[in-house]
């Protein structure tokens, strides 16, 4: 039959009859598309809440400039993360229950290594009621919580006792893990931001604590220094060393001298890191600790390098006396440990076994059993178990090494983060905590700034509506493959001097890594859902972020929500 397409409206006509542009078949759903935003795991697990599905998203798309952007909204050292982070994102990664991982933390390195500096993108908001706030100790704690402000429209004063700031990133984690050009450069835009630096200041010495009175708020992450001794004879001898002493000296650029053996004694990030270098040195090293390798602290990576570089282990001792050995060397008596039933922290005691005793002679050791807080300087009420409490009163906040909290990178750009949100909310006189539950990303605590600066500036946003799962993807859509192997400099090279070990990702093999993502619970941009609807009505804008639904046409058949393989689109 031969219909005047031009008077179709004013016809009646057997449905059939038309096509489905012209007739409203969205009348006929009893259920709507609608976007279910999830937050993937990954994103939950870090500690920064980078949006990592977006971040990867626009890797895939090979816009590195954006994807630098989107972890500097949350975080201001990809670099460092990139390298020494223990990336729980990728522990949580949905893709590991399918095939493997996604390499999560090589690609912030690729990013933070390859895209622009992007200094002019990184602006502090307006802020008519800005206030003054002084951050004591300029490590990755102080530092996140100034630049965090500073974008906030605050004026922030940090004051470092060092000479450069960095904290335990410039004198502690050595060059072949975070080279110190990487680190200056995410410095340097932190302090391209209206931030004041007073380097050579330590509170309580160079100036009283008294003096920060006129700031508006106060911000302490002074860190953990102070290297405690092991508290036995023979530790004043020559040629023992403390482990945070002897990686400053070398992050220095002093002169070290290691004799041929080295010993080194403890468990934790500290004591792998001593003995890598002390290799990179020309010694022969051996790290005595007194549980087993599963107990050990450090990060598994870690351990695992310095056991591939030739690091050797001898578990299940604890040193009990130092005298001197044989042709000037030392000799330093273990007493031989058990594993007993688990302490306060969950992991197994470590217990003398009675009588059994083992001494190593060595040229020198070197001691990293733990880092504590120098706590001298700050008002006795702020202190709690030999530690600042987080929000010491109601003008002063505390994070990093210096609270209780994980000691790690990440944690502590996590308090200076969450400081600078819980100061400005203070400082504008908001007191709703349950704001904070808002712009959490997951329910692990970690905060969003992307999403609290959309909700200061009174901008609409998307609230996520729970954790994805594995369950809820539709992986049917995504071909098995695995993980790039990252390239390593090999051990000969490595070990000559202190260049980076991790090479890197080559760009198509980042984009190849970065398009595993599942992208869970977030919108990429695939087109299933646009390909699949029988009737048209999916349009998409991955530049303006946008995917709309033609309601006047949609049947509510829920082809689409099928079609999604990450679970962003639900029937409602
Ligand atoms: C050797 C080593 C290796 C590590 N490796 C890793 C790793 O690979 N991955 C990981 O996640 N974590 C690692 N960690 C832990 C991580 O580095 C720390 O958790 C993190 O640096 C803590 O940050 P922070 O800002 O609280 O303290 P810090 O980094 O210690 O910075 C504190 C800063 O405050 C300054 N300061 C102290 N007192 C004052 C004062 N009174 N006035 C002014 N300034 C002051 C200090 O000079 C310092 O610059 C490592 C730690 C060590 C020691």
């Amino acid at each position: 039959m031969n219909i005047p397409t031009d008077s179709l409206c004013e016809l009646v006509i057997p449905i059939s009859y038309g096509s489905t542009a012209v007739i409203e078949t969205g009348k006929w759903g009893f259920q709507k598309p609608d976007t279910n935003l999830l937050t993937a795991p990954c994103q939950e697990a870090c500690p920064a809440g980078i949006n990592i599905p977006e971040v990867l998203y626009f890797i895939s798309e090979g816009r590195k400039d954006e994807a630098l952007f989107s972890m500097l909204m949350e975080n201001p050292f990809p670099g460092a993360c990139g390298r020494a982070c223990f990336h729980p994102c990728e522990a949580n990664c949905i893709r590991a229950q399918y095939d493997e991982s996604v390499s999560i933390q090589a690609l912030e390195k690729y990013v933070s290594d390859r895209a622009s500096v992007q200094i002019e993108k990184i602006q502090p908001i307006a802020n008519e009621s800005a206030k003054r706030i002084a951050v004591v100790g300029g490590g990755p704690s102080g530092l996140s919580c100034a630049y965090f402000l500073s974008l906030l429209g605050h004026r922030v004063t940090i004051f470092e006792a060092k000479r450069e700031p960095g904290g335990v990133l410039r004198w502690g984690v050595p060059e072949y893990r975070l080279p110190k050009s990487i680190l200056r450069k995410e410095i340097r835009r932190i302090l391209s931001l209206p931030i004041e630096m007073k380097t050579g200041v330590r509170v309580g010495r160079d100036i009283p604590f008294e003096d920060l009175d006129h700031f508006d708020a106060i911000f302490l992450s002074p860190g953990a220094g102070l290297n405690p001794s092991l508290g036995i004879e023979g530790e004043g001898l020559k040629k023992v060393w403390k482990g945070g002493e002897f990686l400053e000296r070398i992050n220095s650029k002093e002169k070290v001298i290691l004799g041929k053996e080295t010993l080194v004694v403890g468990g934790g990030n500290t004591a792998i890191d001593v003995a890598r270098s002390a290799l990179r040195l020309g010694s022969q090293v051996t790290l005595a600790y007194r549980r087993t390798r599963n107990e050990m602290p450090a990060i598994r990576d870690e351990i695992h390098e310095a056991e591939e570089e030739g690091v050797r282990f001898e578990f299940l001792v604890q040193p009990v006396k130092i005298h001197p050995g044989k042709k000037k060397r030392l000799a330093v008596k273990f007493q031989r440990m058990k594993l007993g039933g688990p302490d306060a922290t969950g992991r197994s005691r470590a217990l003398p076994v009675k009588g059994e005793f083992l001494t190593l002679e060595t040229d020198g050791l070197i001691t990293a059993v733990g880092e504590r807080v120098e706590l001298a300087w700050v008002p006795k009420p702020f202190v709690k178990n030999d530690l600042i409490g987080l929000n010491p009163s109601p003008r002063v906040f505390a994070g990093g090494d210096a609270v209780d909290q994980p000691r790690t990178i990440v944690t502590a750009i996590a308090a200076g983060k969450k400081a600078a949100i819980s100061m400005d909310l203070s400082l504008r006189g908001n007191s709703d905590k349950a704001l904070l539950s808002r712009i959490r990303a997951g329910k692990k605590g970690s905060l969003s700034m992307a999403s609290y600066l959309s909700m200061r500036e009174g901008e609409k946003w998307l609230e996520p509506k729970g954790v994805a799962t594995y369950q809820q993807m539709n992986p049917i859509y995504f071909k098995a493959s695995h993980r790039v192997k990252i390239r390593k400099r090999s051990r000969a090279k490595s070990l000559k001097k202190f260049s980076e070990v991790n090479m890197g990702l080559r760009p198509e093999e980042a984009r190849l890594s970065a398009q595993r993502c599942f992208s869970c619970g977030t919108c990429n941009y695939c087109y299933n859902c646009y390909f699949f609807c029988p009737e048209g009505a999916v349009s998409l804008d991955p530049f303006l972020k946008t995917r709309t639904v033609d309601f006047d046409h949609c049947k509510g058949c829920g082809t689409c929500a099928k079609a999604c393989p990450r679970a962003v689109v639900e029937m409602r």
